[in-house]
């Protein structure tokens, strides 16, 4: 994980944030090329719900709500972690990963390992940051930063079902911020106090849920894969019963071999008719479907996948690492997916002294970047401008040098395989989106 981190900062991915005031342990912020590449997760993700669907639309819902949406989803009483604090050292743990905490003191030991540790019984601690809406402090209403994404769209049922003319099954998908009190960060990005959230929220007839429910679970698989997850480090873990969220009956995790160990990428809820059930009795607004012909009405049950965007990132940054040596050189390379990659290609003049190769460099460079991300460099030895996009995984370098102002051809070269070719200049921005639009697998091996 060291690697990763000193990558991300290195290269402009992700930075610790407030660093000029000692960073904030558990919350990062992101440089050009993270921006780039969560853009890219989101899109892949909106493309696979979206638009390559009929059956799902999209919605963007506030991220303060009503502060009734979570008394009545149960978030207010049950979305808490148990926790432990300890006399001695003073630190706080989560009940449930002591075998994963370090204790305060040195040499660093695992919590209550010691006899001098003195454990607290675990305590009930809301995960929900809380916030006042009103500029008067005393007549305020109290509210939250919403911890998920899924409640906004549970409130907003009637509306988009309605104007969607959506019969179940149909999904409504959502991607946005979503904020929790964690007490636990570390592991970089893996568990923030602020992160993007993409979820969908699948209405089915209650007899359909369960095979839904397996549908989505290997349709995400499938997803991450597609993107260049390697398969063997992914699996699915379906929830112990002591483990599942008070809304649901069923849960599996998509877990990702990080360093750490199996750690949940992506979950897959079946939360039944609770949401809509709920915030129907409460609200006395009745979020259900009712068939035109027939009248019949019922409350559709949901499937939810939820995946967060910064550990997506992360995964494919991961998964993507790559060092080799090539002609006794050492080389870091990002063997990231050309459509998660945040730059598509870099265009480098040989030498950029010369006035027409740096002309028709730019040239090229003005006619890609209307069309992908494009990279212009031309500072330094031409191997260490290579080196540059290798470590922030652009697929294609193309390069125009002395034989370029003779025939009007570039060099192509590719991250992966290091092969190069020369195809004519006029046909550079159809080679590159050709090559994106193509399916592609990760080199790196199992
Ligand atoms: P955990 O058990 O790890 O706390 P969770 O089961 O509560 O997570 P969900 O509520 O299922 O997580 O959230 C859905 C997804 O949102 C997770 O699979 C993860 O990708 C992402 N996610 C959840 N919490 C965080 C966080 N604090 N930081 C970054 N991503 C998160």
């Amino acid at each position: 994980m060291e690697k990763i981190v000193s990558l991300a900062r290195r290269r402009g991915f992700v930075f610790p944030s407030s660093e000029i005031y000692g960073g904030l342990g558990s919350a990062y912020d992101y440089g050009h090329y993270g921006v780039l590449m969560k853009e890219n997760v989101k899109a892949r993700w909106l493309e696979a719900m979206v638009r390559e669907r009929d059956d799902i639309v999209a919605l963007d819902s506030s991220i303060i709500l009503h502060p009734r949406v979570w008394e009545v989803s149960g978030h207010v009483e049950g979305f808490t972690d148990p926790l432990v604090d300890c006399r001695t050292c003073k630190l706080r743990f989560r009940a449930d990963q002591l075998d994963q905490a370090q204790c305060g003191r040195k040499p660093s030991k695992r919590p209550g390992e010691t006899p001098e540790c003195d454990l607290t019984d675990p305590r009930h601690f809301n995960l929900m940051f809380s916030t006042r809406i009103g500029a008067v402090e005393e007549t305020g209403l109290d509210a939250y930063l919403r911890p998920e994404t899924a409640q906004g769209i549970f409130v907003n049922f009637k509306n988009v079902a309605q104007i969607a003319r959506r019969k179940p099954p149909f999904g409504i998908a959502q991607v946005g911020k979503a904020f929790r009190n964690e007490i636990t960060p570390g592991n970089f990005i893996f568990r923030t106090l602020e992160f993007e959230q993409m979820e969908m929220e699948f209405f089915v007839p209650p007899a359909e849920a369960e095979e839904w429910f397996r549908f989505w679970v290997e349709e995400r698989v499938a997803w991450h894969v597609r993107f260049g997850v390697r398969r063997d480090r992914l699996r699915v873990r379906a929830h112990e019963a002591d483990e599942l969220s008070h809304y649901s009956t069923m849960t599996s995790d998509i877990e990702y071999r990080f360093p750490m160990g199996w750690s949940e990428l992506e979950g897959i809820a079946y939360r039944g008719d609770y949401d809509l059930r709920v915030h129907s009795e409460a609200s006395g607004t009745r979020l259900e479907w009712v068939d035109g012909e027939s009248n019949e009405r019922y409350i559709p049950h949901v499937v939810e996948p939820a995946l967060g965007v910064n550990r997506s990132l992360l995964t494919f940054l991961i998964d993507a690492y790559d060092e080799e040596v090539v002609a006794d050189r050492p080389r870091t390379v990002l063997r990231l997916h050309p459509q998660i990659a945040p730059v598509k290609v870099a265009v480098l003049p040989l030498i950029p002294r010369n006035a027409d190769i740096a002309g028709k460099a730019r040239a090229l460079y003005e006619d890609l970047r209307r069309a992908v991300v494009a990279e212009y460099d031309d500072s330094g030895q031409i191997g260490r401008r290579y080196r540059r996009q290798d470590e922030i995984g652009t697929p294609w370098a193309l390069t125009i040098d002395e034989q370029t102002l003779e025939d009007d051809t570039v060099t192509i070269r590719d991250r992966d395989s290091l092969a190069q070719e020369r195809i004519p200049i006029a046909g550079a921005r159809a080679f590159v989106q050709d090559r994106l639009a193509q399916d592609w697998t990760t080199p790196k091996p199992d």
